[in-house]
């Protein structure tokens, strides 16, 4: 249903040392690593891309990186630049759509449905009005603004900050393809036939069939498809993404419960998830499960309702909030849908609490119709405890945090945190800066080699 939509990821190019070469033009074309102390514990943070040439990667060890490319110069890091230019950046997103989600310091989804038309060239409007072709100005639209952002980017912050851009129906695919031609290229993702687009010669463009690029993927690529989830795949004798696409959804829900369905979704490239902006408010919390069968009875969906509210809760407890308002969303086999809410006295981060709520409302429901989706949300968050003075060792968690940031809102896909991103936007630029700055007894700016 959703496969009209066009959505954009847009990530800048290994972003930390691209500000710095921007700013210091005599670390341009070099390898360089900005990173903590590097005679303390630390890591490279990210690699310039003449660096990642040698193999140097973000989260690498310090020595590591130096092993493998000995003249790299490391650069202590600078998070009042950064968090500067990801602010810049994100304002340029907002030029194009008004549907602008934060996904990182330097990553963003953006949902450019409606803007399309608008940007397509005379050529395509005229032809896809004649042809009732809007396969046209879509492509042709998209295209013009991808290669505007980057216009846009060379113009506000120079040259040797560059971004690649994913196109493609849904953010999953979109998210993989910004991946896939990298430095400063667009990636345009497309399902049955590649679209016309008349005027990308000599362009850093690639029209890449979906199937063909989920093929090229290692599972672990698949974002939420972490080492255990993997080896439990070797196991059953999946070690592509091309097998886990043909693999039957009963046997994958067999092993994996009722998310099974949701990893044969990413292996094939559905998502359905919605581009999250700003004032998504209020903020809530959710877990749903589209079932691998239909269900028919209270008991049934009793079962995958506890799962799902101990889900909740976890992401509660991991965020540090309480819930106050608890909503269960039952979706039927004919696309319909029905959700009621009910107010805790007491606000929870208690899976069984959360639970039985949900379980309460779905009985007073007349059981009428099979069940093929179940969704437990929590709303009215309050944080469970006054805020900390946030301490970011860097190291171990310091490469998670760079390494896994734009996993940690997708572990299986289907469930989702909705918040105002600019907030988590600058709790992620405030953990940045404590890294960074756990390393201030060195002189500021100062090139360490
Ligand atoms: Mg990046």
């Amino acid at each position: 249903m959703h496969d009209t939509r066009t959505i954009f990821h847009v990530d800048m190019d290994s972003f930390f040392a691209s500000v710095e070469q921007q700013a210091r033009p005599e670390l341009r074309g070099i390898p360089i690593a900005v990173s903590g102390d590097p005679k303390s514990r630390t890591v490279v943070a990210a690699a310039s891309r003449e660096a990642k040439r040698f193999g140097v990667r973000s989260g690498m060890a310090i020595h590591d990186a130096r092993s493998r490319c000995p003249q790299i110069r490391f650069i202590l890091g600078d998070p009042d630049k950064y968090v500067h230019i990801s602010r810049a950046a994100i304002d340029i997103f907002h030029e194009f759509s008004d549907q602008v989600e934060i996904w990182s310091i330097d990553e963003a989804f953006l949902d450019v449905t409606g803007w399309v038309a608008s940007h397509a060239c005379d050529v395509c409007q005229e032809q896809s009005e004649r042809r009732h072709r809007t396969d046209l100005v879509r492509s042709c639209g998209a295209i013009t603004i991808a290669r505007e952002i980057k216009q846009r980017f060379l113009n506000v912050f120079g040259p040797a900050i560059t971004c690649s851009i994913g196109i493609a129906p849904n953010k999953r695919l979109a998210k993989a393809g910004s991946d896939f031609y990298k430095p400063d290229g667009t990636v345009f993702v497309f399902t049955d036939t590649p679209p016309t687009i008349h005027s990308i010669a000599g362009e850093r463009v690639r029209l890449l069939r979906r199937d063909h690029m989920l093929n090229q993927l290692d599972l672990g690529d698949l974002c939420g498809i972490g080492a255990r989830i993997e080896s439990r795949l070797h196991s059953l004798g999946i070690a592509t993404v091309g097998q886990l696409a043909t693999t039957p959804v009963q046997l994958l829900v067999e092993h994996f419960g009722m998310h099974g369905a949701t990893l044969h979704d990413m292996a094939i490239g559905n998502d359905d998830a919605a581009v999250v902006t700003e004032d998504a408010a209020p903020k809530s919390v959710g877990h749903g499960a589209t079932l691998p069968r239909n269900l028919l009875t209270i008991d049934e969906v009793g079962a995958v309702v506890a799962e799902l509210a101990e889900k909740v809760a976890a992401r509660l407890r991991r965020y540090d909030f309480l819930g106050g308002t608890i909503h269960a969303t039952l979706r039927y086999h004919r696309f319909t849908s029905h959700t009621e809410q009910k107010a805790l006295a007491v606000s929870t981060d208690d899976g069984l609490r959360i639970g039985e709520v949900a379980m309460n409302i779905l009985r007073r429901w007349p059981w009428t119709h099979p069940v093929r989706y179940v969704g437990i949300r929590v709303s009215g968050l309050i944080p469970a405890r006054p805020a900390q003075a946030s301490v970011f060792p860097h190291d171990e968690r310091w490469q998670r945090a760079v390494r896994s940031m734009d996993c940690v809102n997708a572990r299986y896909g289907d469930w989702t945190v909705q918040r105002g991103s600019v907030s988590l936007h600058e709790r992620f630029l405030r953990k940045v800066a404590a890294a960074f700055r756990a390393t201030r007894h060195l002189k500021e700016g100062r090139t360490l080699s």
